[in-house]
């Protein structure tokens, strides 16, 4: 039997394991996922060595000490300096961020060019950069600057609340944290009106919720869709990566689907 986790803090309102043990059940794989709690990220490794664990999930706030720990660095994690998903290859523990190719399938049912992103913390270099290895040029509004150097030094354009003039973008994408908690917008509304009055689709990556965000793109007639899609999608790369590629792609979003009854 192979075990498997996510770590975080807090850990116990994740879905990880429902769409994990799911998908191992019906394959007949002989894993096991569970919720580790994790207070101190520094402790990572040697947790997962500690219970023998071939494959883990990282979230909130361990992804930049799961990239500092981690002994080999693959794909866009190495730019973004965060990772999701560790998996014990040989003893050596090879590191991953699946967060933003994930994000990138969930909306590959869109036709887009022109994109706008809202907020300037990891999940937002992580969606920018794989966007911008992908072709495209997004866009970086943020309501302070300090976050913004990380996306200036990589030649994104990049704005505050106070230097923004409306532009028009196809894709509006929400990463900030406004509305997880609260009811809050995730940009003074005499911005976002004009901006969301012009766009096509609004995507948020908080997920299970219709935030203010979304709810306005809703009222405005926006194709519209939360961060379900994206988590569905970065536990499928995941899962491949955890069975070594052994399942055909499909077959395993099918029944993470099916997991979470979409
Ligand atoms: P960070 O803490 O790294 O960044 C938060 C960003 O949001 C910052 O740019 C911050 O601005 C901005 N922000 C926070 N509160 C507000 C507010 N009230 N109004 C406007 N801007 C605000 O967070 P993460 O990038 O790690 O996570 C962001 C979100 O992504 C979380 O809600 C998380 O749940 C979600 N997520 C979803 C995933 C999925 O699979 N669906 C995967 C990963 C994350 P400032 O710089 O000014 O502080």
């Amino acid at each position: 039997m192979k075990l498997y986790a996510i770590f975080g803090n807090p850990v116990a309102h994740s879905i990880s394991p429902t769409i994990h043990n799911y998908a191992f059940m019906h394959l007949r794989f002989p894993g096991c996922y569970t919720k580790i709690l994790v207070q101190d990220g520094s402790k990572l490794k040697e947790k997962f060595l500690e219970l023998q664990l071939q494959g883990v999930n990282i979230t909130v706030p361990h992804k930049e000490w799961a990239y500092k720990l981690a002994d080999e660095v693959f794909g866009i994690a190495k730019e973004v300096e965060a990772v999701n998903t560790w998996y014990n290859k040989d003893g050596k523990i090879h590191a991953y961020n699946t967060d933003a190719p994930g994000f990138y399938e969930s909306i590959k049912e869109y036709e887009f060019s022109n994109i706008l992103i809202l907020g300037a913390g990891g999940t937002a270099k992580a969606i920018a950069l794989y966007l911008k290895e992908q072709g495209y040029d997004p866009q970086i509004l943020n309501r302070s600057e300090k976050r913004l150097a990380f996306f200036k030094e990589r030649g994104f354009s990049c704005y505050t609340w106070d230097e923004f003039s409306v532009q028009k973008y196809d894709l509006i994408i929400n990463t900030t944290s406004a509305g997880l908690k609260d009811n809050s917008l995730p940009a003074p509304q005499d911005i976002l009106l004009p901006l969301m009055k012009q766009a096509k689709y609004a995507v948020d990556v908080i997920y299970n919720k219709l935030t203010p965000f979304l709810a306005l793109a809703k009222d405005l007639g926006l194709t519209y869709k939360d961060g379900t899609d994206m988590l569905l999608y970065q536990g499928v790369l995941a899962f491949e990566i955890f069975t070594d590629f052994a399942y055909e792609k499909e077959y395993i979003i099918k029944l993470m689907k099916k997991s979470l009854q979409l």
